[in-house]
């Protein structure tokens, strides 16, 4: 076992004890934080073990909360909520309640693994086709040594029961939830009660990206903020889902010079 007594010494970042104000973009409250201070709130609720859970809501996703009352509200209740993609960060400027930076959910939990690997913190991995998080789970032990992978299961069950009682005898810091949106954000509200595990983060496609059997935007797209660009060349049947990003662009217009 490790030991509760050196997870509780960490304190290499800022947002630990911050008391984090929420952006409203049409509808969803952002957690206005620097990547620091994100990860430093996600060790908290990770020594805290109430199983909460993280959100990473892009244009897509708070354009489905305007159609899904039940989405909106698994999403702010979420207790780190966290600007997935520049489109947000965009919005909150234009909108005058600028983000401090955008906080990709993939980027959060690859920095929250070395950390966790260091302290030889567990996690475990949901979601995904059959084999992929089995996959994911030796990537990431070869890339983050020290990091333990306390299980792994695929996103395609029917029943939670059973793959909450596998969650809950592993007791993992860290579960990743990637059962894209809006099925992770409503499973981690629903479950939350029973699960045992320290925070819940919902990825949608990280697991594929980790496992390898999707690719990532290279460094340049990413810094040019492309990397939606670049998921839809990759896989052109995004286009339907994207046409969400205008229709979110109009909407952040409206807001700011109609107010509605
Ligand atoms: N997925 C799943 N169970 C489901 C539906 C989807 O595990 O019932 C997985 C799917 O295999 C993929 C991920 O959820 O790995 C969703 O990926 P997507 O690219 O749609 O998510 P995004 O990153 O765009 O939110």
């Amino acid at each position: 076992m490790h030991s509760r007594k050196r997870r509780l010494s960490f304190s290499a970042f800022p947002g630990k004890d911050l008391v984090s104000i929420r952006i409203d973009v049409l509808g969803v409250g952002f957690d206005n934080l620097t990547m620091d201070e994100a990860l430093g709130k996600a060790f908290a609720f990770m020594e805290g073990r109430n199983a909460a859970y993280a959100v990473t809501p892009n244009p897509e996703i708070v354009m489905l909360c305007r159609e899904d009352r039940a989405l909106l509200q698994a999403v702010n209740s979420a207790s780190l909520v966290l600007a997935d993609g520049i489109g947000v960060v965009k919005g909150a400027k234009l909108l005058g309640t600028p983000l401090k930076e955008k906080l990709p959910g993939i980027d959060f939990a690859e920095r929250l693994f070395l950390p966790m690997a260091e302290r030889k913190m567990s996690v475990f991995l949901l979601g995904a086709k059959p084999g992929i998080a089995g996959l994911a789970a030796e990537k990431l032990t070869a890339r983050f040594p020290g990091l333990i992978i306390a299980g792994t299961s695929d996103g395609y069950f029917k029943e939670d029961a059973p793959v909450v009682a596998k969650i809950n005898a592993a007791s993992p810091d860290l579960l990743l939830v990637c059962l894209g949106a809006p099925r992770q954000e409503l499973w981690m509200q629903k479950n939350a009660p029973r699960v045992r595990a320290g925070l819940m983060a919902g990825l949608g496609g990280a697991m594929d990206v980790f496992a390898g059997a999707a690719d990532r935007a290279p460094e340049r797209w990413r810094r040019l903020n492309l990397e939606w660009l670049y998921r839809l060349k990759a896989q052109p049947s995004r286009i339907e889902r994207m046409a969400k990003l205008p229709k979110f662009g109009f909407a952040v217009l409206g807001k700011r010079f109609l107010g509605k």
